[in-house]
């Protein structure tokens, strides 16, 4: 495979971009290798500048359930452009996103749109704090919540690999009020508890762990931190950027019936468009301006082109409820191909899945349900293993700590090209 428009590419892109890119996982640096610079996606495939082809499973880190390019997609992308791209005025289809949201998303009463996931957790705290005047907030090793300073204290996903948990820029005031829990353990979180009486405003959590890797919650865990934080007057927060509208339709407070008390949403929400979105209890949401005091606001938040992305892409998963049980299958052949693949190549891994989203641990323990387990892959092997699979045309995260995504687009066939391509890696890694 030839890379050389995309090497210089990424060398007049350095120029002019802080490392090239404008997210620093894109980098490749944690694998040791160089940015492809992306032409064009259909489906289940994307081509680089050089012309060459992979079978994609990013998927844009997780927005493109639907794969590339879907076609109710672009069409309302399309109708909604010739219309004007921005007014900051309220629009009809503002509402039919809210509605949507509100019927798909179980505990969500209310919804208000911003502009990425980021934003989305943000929002949500400040809202946390402002309705139960409380300070501390409660967050996990090793789950992400975007890039807000509050959150960036040993954050998974990017800031993981970089090793900069916590970035240079976030004070030490900040830091002082994120407490820090461990993923799968609740008396960690009833340790904090103890020690914080009466000062912490929510707990935030990945309901399925998807930024230190795929880590499921583990039985009773999810019900075990509503029970604590109703007990303690705590607001839930899940934040579902990734595992909305991809557990299910009703992400993953629908899949393990848990409710939240706020819901943090983005990546599929936005049908590939950069959306973001919080919502939950009509109380609770009532406290934001202009009916309360807890202020936020967005001059692009609820942009039509973004809102008819999202609305085109919801609108189908709600039409069609099947595709969960379709994804689930993909992904259940992928994870037995990956699994096999393991055992016949004599590669120590462990495979965890829920779903369409999946990672393989390069990993001599048994099974990876914490992020300390997590912490404990080989990421020199998937670093490896990466640039093997890159090369046979499989495109998959540059960091063992991320999650891949199955498509609807990807056929029999191509899952199986993948475990073939997995098959031929591992292989090679074995020698
Ligand atoms: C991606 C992600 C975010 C941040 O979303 P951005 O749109 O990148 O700001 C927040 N939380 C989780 C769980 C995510 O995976």
């Amino acid at each position: 495979m030839d890379h050389n428009l995309s090497r210089r590419e990424y060398e007049r892109a350095k120029k002019f971009i802080p490392g090239g890119v404008n997210s620093p996982v894109r980098a490749f640096n944690s694998v040791r290798s160089q940015p492809l610079f992306i032409s064009h996606g259909k489906g289940s495939e994307v081509f680089d500048i050089d012309g060459n082809r992979y079978l994609d499973f990013v998927g844009s880190w997780g927005p493109l359930i639907l794969g590339h390019a879907f076609p109710d997609v672009l069409e309302a992308i399309k109708t909604a452009t010739e219309k004007g791209t921005s007014f900051g005025a309220p629009t009809v289809t503002e509402t039919d996103m809210a509605r949507i949201i509100c019927e798909m998303v179980p505990s969500v009463e209310k919804v208000r749109m911003v502009n990425s996931g980021t934003e989305a957790t943000m929002s949500a705290l400040r809202l946390a704090r402002g309705y139960t005047g409380k300070e501390k907030v409660i967050k996990f090793s090793g789950c992400y919540h975007g890039h807000v300073d509050s959150f960036l204290i040993q954050a998974g996903s990017g800031a993981l690999t970089h090793s900069v948990p916590d970035s240079l820029g976030v004070t030490k005031g900040t830091a002082k009020d994120t407490l820090l829990a461990e993923f799968n353990n609740l008396d960690s979180v009833i340790k904090l508890f103890g020690e914080n009486k009466n000062n912490i405003a929510a707990v935030i959590l990945e309901p399925v762990a998807g930024n230190m890797g795929v880590v499921p919650p583990v039985e009773g865990f999810l019900e075990g931190v509503r029970a604590i934080t109703e007990e303690n007057r705590a607001l839930l927060i899940f934040d579902e950027v990734i595992t909305g509208f991809r557990i299910g339709r009703g992400g993953a407070q629908e899949f393990f019936g848990v409710q939240p008390d706020l819901t943090t949403l983005g990546k599929i929400i936005g049908g590939g468009l950069p959306v973001g979105a919080f919502g939950g209890k009509a109380e609770i949401m009532d406290c934001l301006a202009p009916l309360g005091g807890v202020y936020q606001a967005g001059t692009l938040s609820g942009n039509p082109v973004s809102m008819a992305a999202g609305y085109a892409m919801l609108q189908y998963l709600y039409n069609h409820p099947d595709i969960y049980e379709k994804l689930d299958e993909k992904g259940r052949k992928l994870e037995e191909g990956f699994k096999e693949n393991l055992k016949n190549t004599g590669i120590d891994g462990v495979v965890n899945r829920i779903g369409s989203m999946m990672t393989l641990f390069f990993t001599k323990s048994k099974q990876i349900r914490s992020f300390k387990d997590a912490l404990l892959s080989d990421t020199e092997m998937y670093a490896r293993y990466f640039r093997l699979a890159l090369e046979s045309g499989l495109y998959i995260a540059p960091s063992q700590f991320e999650s891949m995504f199955v498509s609807i687009a990807h056929t029999e066939t191509e899952i199986e090209e993948a475990i073939l391509k997995n098959y031929q890696a591992l292989q090679k890694l074995g020698k």
